[in-house]
């Protein structure tokens, strides 16, 4: 399926599932929800703010936080509060699991049959039931390794020593 189709069979979902919760359709509800069914991104709400004020300058925050805790309220996105302390949205209501920057904090999903079928142990159990298993696979995504590729030979003056890369982020 392309990802145009997509982004229109989660806008329809939702336009029905919120008129069916009795909420009214707003113009600037559309255009959030809109922002949101067309993303792969796990925007977090200011993300969608500044792309919904574009097409839409009287938006304000509030409203699209209002709009995003609803939409969560009804069960068409979950929240991922991974990276710093902003909370992400996630629309992708189907089965997938995570793949996490460290560095930039993008997040892509992924699928997989093997973590799908993934065995909680017991103890997980005793916590609490278990509705599915997602597994967070974290590290540094291509774009920021490319990034970070080391330049084409800087050439060192004879006698200088090469300073430690102390600036650099911790890798986990
Ligand atoms: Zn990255
Ligand atoms: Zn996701």
């Amino acid at each position: 399926m392309r990802k145009s189709e997509h982004g229109a069979r989660r806008l329809e979902h939702i336009e029905t599932v919120v008129r069916e919760a009795g909420i009214k359709l707003t113009h600037q509800r559309l255009e959030i929800f809109r922002e949101l069914a067309h993303t792969e991104e796990h925007p977090d709400a200011e993300t969608i703010f500044r792309a919904v004020q574009r097409r839409m300058p009287t938006v304000s925050l509030d409203t699209v936080y209002r709009t995003l805790w609803m939409l969560r309220d009804l069960g068409l996105v979950t929240t991922l509060g991974l990276h710093g302390d902003s909370v992400r949205f996630d629309v992708n209501l189907h089965r997938h699991h995570h793949y996490v920057c460290v560095r930039c904090g993008a997040i892509h999903d992924f699928e997989s049959m093997d973590l799908n079928g993934l065995h909680v142990p017991e103890s997980v159990k005793e916590l609490g039931s278990v509705v599915h298993a997602q597994v967070e696979v974290r590290g540094i995504c291509a774009r920021c390794q490319s990034v970070d590729a080391p330049p084409k030979k800087p050439r060192a003056k004879p006698g200088a020593t090469r300073a430690p890369r102390a600036a650099s982020p911790r890798r986990t």
